[in-house]
């Protein structure tokens, strides 16, 4: 079969509502203690507490109780991968983690940041300092950033939204759960392992995330994950779904944020995607550039 997406800018709040929002999540009672991703109920595995969304991107206060021990640190590993790909632009925010504030650590250009408090970021180099430049009353820093897995990086946006996801609409995702729950398993689903990126959004210090589902009949996946993380916004649409196999898909419509809609200087119209659909371990170079508040 011919199949055929395109991204529709302008229409994701007339195809789509916010259907559950992290500010907003509970676990149901009757999932207390029951692994939603392994099934295990000993109540011995479930000692530590599990984040919805991880501590180092600002979250303090929403929890999971349906996620066994075993599971939540299975999936630790797909979540250093996207702290690995978005650490350095975020390390210019005061977002507190386990300790106060994260150390940002650039093992290319020797330099290291880090918040003394809100207020305050100190940069230490060591050797040359190519690395950054000031250009009119602006700093502008690059950064090579760690390693990480680019399909490591989409599956950690796949458990979060399943986090959020009520039980009878997580039952539609079976023959997603044992690709999420082995680092290996590589498959190419009906929807594609797409990420929209933004990389300069307005900064928020705790995370925001958003689980979409459609509300009309419009030709697009019935779900789709808003995620905002720092300076960082992301979108994906969810894949595995059981009730996505009767969309016609030489015609798939894509609702996007209008954000992920890039310009270049020659005027040319593109969109931020990338595919995550691969184990190789990539790095990325990133730029951010302030300005000085003159007093
Ligand atoms: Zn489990």
């Amino acid at each position: 079969m011919e199949k055929s997406i395109s991204y529709v800018a302008d229409n994701i709040g007339e195809v789509y509502e916010e259907y559950v929002v992290m500010a907003e999540y509970k676990t149901a009672e009757s999932e207390y203690q029951i692994c939603k991703y392994c099934g295990e109920k000993d109540p011995n595995k479930f000692k530590s507490k599990a984040h919805l969304l991880p501590e180092f991107t600002g979250n303090k206060e929403w929890f999971c109780y349906n996620e066994c021990d075993n599971c939540n640190n299975k999936f630790g590993v797909y979540e250093y991968n996207l702290k690995n790909f978005g650490a350095f632009k975020n390390s210019h925010l005061p977002i507190s983690g386990k300790k106060k504030f994260p150390k940002y650590v650039d093992g290319n250009n020797n330099f290291v940041t880090q918040f003394k408090n809100e207020n305050t970021l100190i940069m230490n180099t060591k050797g040359n300092n190519d690395f950054y430049k000031i250009v009119d009353d602006k700093i502008k820093i690059e950064s090579i950033t760690m390693p990480f897995v680019p399909l490591y990086v989409y599956k950690s946006f796949v458990k979060f939204a399943f986090s959020l996801m009520e039980k009878k609409d997580y039952e539609q995702f079976c023959s997603g759960i044992s690709w999420l729950n082995n680092p290996k398993s590589i498959v190419e689903p009906i929807i594609p392992n797409t990420m929209l990126y933004y990389p300069n959004g307005k900064p928020v210090i705790k995370p925001i995330a958003i689980l979409l589902k459609r509300k009309k009949d419009y030709n697009c996946p019935e779900f789709s994950f808003v995620f905002i993380w720092g300076f960082l916004t992301f979108q994906i649409f969810l894949p595995f779904n059981s009730k996505d196999e009767t969309l016609d898909y030489s015609n798939i419509q894509l609702p996007i944020l209008s954000e992920f809609i890039t310009k270049t200087s020659d005027g040319k119209f593109g969109v931020s995607h990338f595919d995550m659909n691969s184990l190789t371990r990539i790095q990325s170079l990133e730029k951010i550039s302030f300005g000085f508040r003159k007093k």
